[in-house]
């Protein structure tokens, strides 16, 4: 709590600089624990998020003692921010190295001590952590790196001297975690689940809308918080579209994650596999019209891999079209106009993000601004940048990451506030 802002500045360019010089080592580590394939591995974002928030350690330690105006004229009050205290941090699997940094960073920026929960699927590259806060001088006991499964994680989230915890994770997990902090008043910022949306319109190109549709919904295999996996496009240019998404479906190839020209690899484990495998065998119940994919990919004698998989006229009560699958399966509505199309994606208790693609930019924005989720992209790929926030609205979770809020989350506001005479 009283080390300086510039120290901790210090330490956190020390773990970005850690990170980028064991990249190479902590991609194949990636690759070989998660199954992620080597060209989506990620490791810079961490990098320049550590970055970021050493110039917010910085500017934090800068502004404390600021005066606030008051209107009052015999009083002076002037505003602190204080590290919450213990911060407790429970991380998924997905993009392990990424989501550890956006909760790491902020909290050791605004001095808090942490203890991080990796998730039980992918904890090898994730202990790098430790090696580096030994290595950069960190006190023992500022930063703990526990690996563990849920008990851990519930543990932790139930223990009285934790003060803030931070969650990624699924909803019904994060549900449980708000549930236990509630007891005792902790402080809680949950990131969770979605059932993301990309509106394609008419006057897109179809070819760049194809790639942002394949790239949104089979990226990581499909296991994103933030996937896409519903496509809703304008009826003119569905046909076209479809045929260019199902084709590129097709000619991604399937194999060793460690290959640069691999592009889907295995699902990061065997219950999600199944899981995924659960989601086709309802899809067939339900009686979708599957252009692509809907099984488990032939051919593989070792690893989760399941083949990309595209539904067409996916009612809005199909199990698919309303819940996470976190694997690679894209669902797809067509509509008329652009009030069914922000309707049909905001129908969802998700919010996490949305991408909309179409040549007139004045309508882009109109749709943005009425969509309900934490962060809309237009026509680009999914770029999270330290300096934008993260998180979402509904059941997506409660708070943001990222940015200056990402630091707030961490710190406690107070006022002094003294009579002048
Ligand atoms: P999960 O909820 O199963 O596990 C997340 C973490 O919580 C793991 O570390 C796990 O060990 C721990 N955990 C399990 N039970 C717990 C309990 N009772 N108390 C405390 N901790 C417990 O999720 P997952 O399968 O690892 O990850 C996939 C989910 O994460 C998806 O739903 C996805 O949408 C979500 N996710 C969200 C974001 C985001 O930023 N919004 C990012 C990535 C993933």
């Amino acid at each position: 709590k009283r080390t300086p802002g510039a120290r901790r500045a210090a330490v956190l360019r020390g773990f970005a600089a850690g990170l980028a010089a064991r990249r190479a080592a902590l991609a194949a580590l990636q690759t070989r624990n998660g199954g992620k394939p080597i060209a989506e591995v990620d490791i810079d974002e961490a990098v320049a998020t550590f970055a970021y928030y050493a110039g917010l350690a910085e500017a934090l330690d800068a502004d404390q003692g600021r005066a606030v105006e008051l209107a009052a004229a015999g009083y002076e009050s002037r505003l602190w921010r204080e590290p919450v205290g213990v911060a407790g941090l429970i991380v998924p699997w997905n993009f392990p190295v990424t989501l550890s940094a956006w909760k790491l960073a902020p909290a050791l920026a605004a001095g808090c001590t942490v203890v991080l929960k990796l998730s039980e699927v992918t904890p090898l590259a994730e202990l790098v952590y430790g090696e580096l806060a030994t290595e950069l001088g960190l006190p023992p006991g500022v930063l703990n790196v526990l690996p563990g499964g849920g008990e851990a994680g519930a543990a932790l989230a139930s223990h009285p001297g934790v003060d803030k915890v931070s969650f990624t994770g699924s909803s019904a997990t994060g549900a449980r975690v708000m549930q236990t902090v509630a007891e005792r008043c902790a402080r809680v910022s949950l990131e969770l689940g979605g059932k993301s949306p990309i509106l394609v319109f008419d006057d897109a190109d179809p070819e760049r809308a194809a790639e942002l549709v394949l790239g949104g919904a089979f990226y990581n295999a499909g296991q994103m918080c933030s996937a896409t996996s519903r496509l809703l496009v304008q009826r003119g240019i569905a046909e076209a579209l479809i045929a260019r998404v199902v084709e590129a479906a097709a000619a991604l190839r399937l194999g060793d994650p460690a290959e640069r020209d691999t592009g889907l690899g295995p699902l990061a484990s065997g219950a999600q596999y199944r899981k995924v495998l659960d989601y086709f065998e309802i899809a067939r119940a339900e009686g979708l019209r599957c252009l692509a994919g809907g099984r488990a990919a032939p051919g593989f004698a070792r690893g989760w891999f399941v083949e990309p998989t595209i539904y067409a006229e996916v009612p809005t009560d199909s199990r698919l079209w309303r819940e996470e699958i976190f694997g690679p399966v894209l669902c797809i509505r067509v509509f008329d106009t652009e009030d069914e199309a922000v309707r049909l994606a905001n129908d969802s208790e998700f919010g996490l993000v949305a991408t909309v693609v179409g040549g007139d930019a004045a309508r882009a924005q109109r749709v943005a601004e009425a969509l309900e989720a934490g962060h809309v992209w237009i026509n680009t790929p999914q770029l999270a940048f330290p300096q934008t926030s993260w998180g979402g609205f509904k059941r997506s979770g409660i708070g943001r990451e990222l940015g200056p809020w990402g630091l707030d989350a961490f710190l406690e506001v107070k006022h002094i506030t003294r009579a002048r005479h």
